[in-house]
């Protein structure tokens, strides 16, 4: 008898089981699917090539397939820093209906663009749209960004340095810097 009792038991705690399974299932599958590295990088490039194919963003000549290859990473070419690829994201998504063109990515330099983790944003009239929305504390804070440089004059600020960020902090450039950043606006991401 006492056979037919643990019986019945068992029944209860196999389904009792299999709910904690599932409630285990569904608690592993939310998280798994944010967390991974490796899918965020892929969700970035399928966003970048998505932006590509409605015309959003574009590349300068006669450099283009080049600066594709390193926002994409298809090689041959040397593949950016990731987190350059999820502020270009960030930023077409913060200007709908716009489009941005790369001008420069990696340069053989022995700053930020040398290091793969810079931008030269090269329309700089959307830094009107753009900036106010992107140069924020909390904005430079979420996408990582180190520097920030563009002359703000071009769209009417007195403060040339209103839209400015180095080490992820607001910062004023020297007039040399400021006037080397009037038909582009320069990024870079923490390393
Ligand atoms: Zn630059």
């Amino acid at each position: 008898m006492w056979m037919e009792g643990a019986g019945a038991e068992d029944a209860g705690h196999a389904v009792a089981g299999a709910s904690r399974r599932r409630a285990q299932a569904v608690f592993l599958i939310v998280p798994t699917s944010r967390l991974p590295v490796v899918s965020s990088i892929m969700s970035d490039v399928d966003e970048l090539n998505a932006l590509i194919a409605a015309g959003r963003l574009l590349f300068d000549p006669p450099n283009g397939d080049l600066l594709r290859g390193e926002l994409l990473g298809i090689p041959p070419a040397r593949p950016v820093h990731a987190r350059v690829r999820t502020l270009v994201v960030a930023l077409c998504g913060k200007v709908p209906g716009k489009k941005i063109r790369i001008a420069s990515l990696i340069r053989n330099d022995k700053k930020h663009h040398g290091e793969a983790r810079a931008v030269d944003v090269g329309n700089e009239e959307i830094a009107r749209d753009l900036l106010p929305l992107v140069a924020t504390q909390a904005e430079v804070d979420r996408l990582h960004i180190d520097e920030l440089i563009f002359d703000a004059a071009l769209v009417g600020e007195s403060n040339r340095n209103k839209f400015n960020f180095r080490g992820g902090k607001p910062h004023k450039y020297d007039d040399a810097t400021l006037a080397d950043h009037r038909n582009h606006i320069h990024w870079s991401v923490r390393a």
